[in-house]
This record gives C-alpha cells, sequence and structure tokens, in this order.
C-alpha cells in the first residue's frame, strides 16, 4: 500500500494559542461544517482552490494572458477574475511576482508533514507543546489524520486535535485512541441556532463529546464568542451544565475572542463563501460569561 496522503493548507510553526506550549499546527482541508464566523473558509473544500489578494495586486495584468481558460480579463486596466471559469492550474501563480494569487490547499504525504512536525521537537520538550491537527476539520480525513497521530505518537511528539467533533463515532474512536487530547468546540447548545449558523445541529457533536469524556480522553472545550450568536445567558449556562456533567472530562473551557480575518479571507475566494461580519463582546461581558461557568465548578480561560 502506498502512503496515506491528505490534503492541507497550511503548516504553521511556533504557535501558541493549539494548545500548551510551542506547537506545530497542521491546518486540514474541507469541512463539513459553515460557521458563519469562521475565522478560516478557505479550508470549507476540501479541493485546492484559486485565491487573490487584491491589495497586493499591481496591476501589471500578466495574470491576464496567463490565464487560458478566460478566468481572468482586464476590465479597465485591472485584472478581475471570474473564480467560476477557474479550473486551479496555477498559472497565474507562477507570473504573479507580488504574491497576489495564490493556490490554497496542497496534497501532501504522511513523510513530507511529519518531517515538517519533527523540525521543532527541541521546542515541544521544553514547553509541554507537541503538533496540533486543526482545520477545516481533521477527522474528515480520518485515515491520513491517524496515520500523523501514529507518526507522532512513535516519535515521542505529543498531539492534539482541534475539531468540531462532527463525524461519526468510529473516526473519533480511532483518532481518541492515538491522540494525546482534544481541543472540541462547543458552538451553540440549541440544535435550531447551531443549525441555523453552521448548517448543522449539535446532536452528533454532543454525543461525540459525550462519549469521549465516558471514554476518558483530554478534553477542552473550546467557544468562540459571538455576539448575538452564542453570548447569551441561557446558552452560556446550558454550555456549563453540559461541560459540568461529563463528570470532571473536560479539564478546561476556552472561550475564544472573535477573529473577523475570517470575513476579508472570504473576499480574497472572490467572496464565495457567506462569511458574516460578526462582533466579539466586550472584554467586561467576557469576564462574565467566564465567571458563569466558573460558577458551574468549570476551570475557564479567555483565548486558546
Ligand atoms: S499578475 Fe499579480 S500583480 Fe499582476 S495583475 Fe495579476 S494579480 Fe495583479
Ligand atoms: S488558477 Fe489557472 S484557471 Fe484559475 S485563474 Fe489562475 S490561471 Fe486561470
Amino acid at each position: 500500500m502506498g502512503e496515506v496522503r491528505g490534503m492541507i493548507f497550511d503548516i504553521k510553526r511556533y504557535a501558541i494559542h493549539d494548545g500548551e506550549g510551542i506547537r506545530t499546527t497542521v491546518f486540514f482541508k474541507g469541512c463539513a461544517l459553515r460557521c458563519r464566523w469562521c475565522h478560516n473558509p478557505e479550508s470549507y473544500r476540501k479541493e485546492a482552490e484559486a485565491a487573490l489578494r487584491p491589495m497586493r495586486c499591481v496591476g501589471c495584468l500578466r495574470c491576464v494572458e496567463a490565464c487560458g481558460h478566460g478566468a481572468i480579463s482586464e476590465v479597465e486596466g485591472r485584472a478581475v477574475t471570474d473564480f467560476a471559469k477557474c479550473v486551479v492550474c496555477g498559472e497565474c501563480v507562477e507570473v504573479c511576482a507580488t504574491g497576489a494569487r495564490e493556490i490554497v490547499g496542497r496534497e501532501v504525504g504522511v513523510d513530507e508533514v511529519m518531517r515538517e512536525i519533527e523540525k521543532d521537537v527541541v521546542f515541544y520538550d521544553e514547553t509541554g507543546g507537541g503538533a496540533t491537527f486543526s482545520g477545516g476539520e481533521p477527522l474528515m480525513q480520518g485515515e491520513f489524520l491517524c496515520e500523523l497521530l501514529r507518526g507522532c505518537a512513535e516519535a515521542g511528539i505529543g498531539t492534539l486535535v482541534d475539531t468540531s467533533c462532527y463525524a461519526e463515532w468510529e473516526v473519533v474512536e480511532r483518532a481518541s485512541g492515538l491522540a494525546g487530547g482534544f481541543l472540541c468546540d462547543i458552538k451553540h447548545m440549541d440544535s435550531e441556532i447551531h443549525r441555523q449558523f453552521t448548517g448543522v445541529g449539535n446532536e452528533t457533536i454532543l454525543e461525540n463529546i459525550r462519549r469521549l469524556a465516558k471514554a476518558g480522553r483530554k478534553i477542552v472545550l473550546r467557544m468562540p464568542v459571538i455576539a448575538g450568536v452564542n453570548d447569551d445567558d441561557r446558552n452560556v449556562e446550558a454550555v456549563g451544565r453540559f461541560a459540568a456533567g461529563l463528570n470532571g472530562g473536560v479539564e478546561r473551557v476556552e472561550l475564544l475572542v472573535y477573529n473577523r480575518g475570517g470575513w476579508e479571507k472570504s473576499r480574497r475566494m472572490g467572496g464565495r463563501y457567506d462569511v458574516m461580519d460578526g462582533e466579539g463582546v466586550s472584554a467586561e461581558r467576557m469576564e462574565a460569561i467566564a465567571e458563569r461557568l466558573r460558577g458551574a465548578g468549570l476551570d475557564v480561560r479567555i483565548g486558546g
């Protein structure tokens, strides 16, 4: 059997917000959810896609000539892209000297990713860090994820899986036997509101978290706090009850500050993803939410 391969869109070294210590975060491409506040909408689709950073474009029009698929045309001296016609050939990236054009997503083998992760073993050892597999949704590429988790385990590198927990239990279970722990997103406790803002209900997610807790896995719950979406007392109370009801299975709850970057990125992808230009909550409100959760007996941290 050949080497297992997967689709990623980035590998970030020296990450400090994706678990304890200094970490290398591998961003998987592809996700079944469509969170309206997502700060990585370039991870939605599993396939590679073309993107454009308009601020970097100097109007040289070399990409217009390079694109043999009619996806880029000159309009009043500007290179205008019709992403619907793009076949992701990468020719425009080759000729763009400013880095305005890029292909997001590439297929990689397990060995290549492991080589990158292993570069910083000394930092992991010194800081209690390791590798974090994030996305997108790493559980959507279960075999690739498990091979990476196995590789890290063999190399003595700690691992975390940063996940929506929206996956078949069999996949979660397989990964859980290899991973050091899970960073599980919790977005809303009301399934209908969850569906409204993410595209799916929360039943599978909550059940997987319960099962992970029952299996004694290390779990950190992470809640992106979005004003007017999930910051109300009723939802916060429900999160507290759920987390506390996992009988000590939750190591910590992390309240994540809203990151507007996704909205800008969706524009880079030709505006084809419906990411909201949302708002976070004030520092005072965030502290009040944290206090309410602490009242449920939980260890709470603001920020990842
Ligand atoms: S090649 Fe790059 S800099 Fe030149 S017009 Fe195209 S996007 Fe802009
Ligand atoms: S990736 Fe290829 S098809 Fe898409 S815009 Fe660039 S040159 Fe055209």
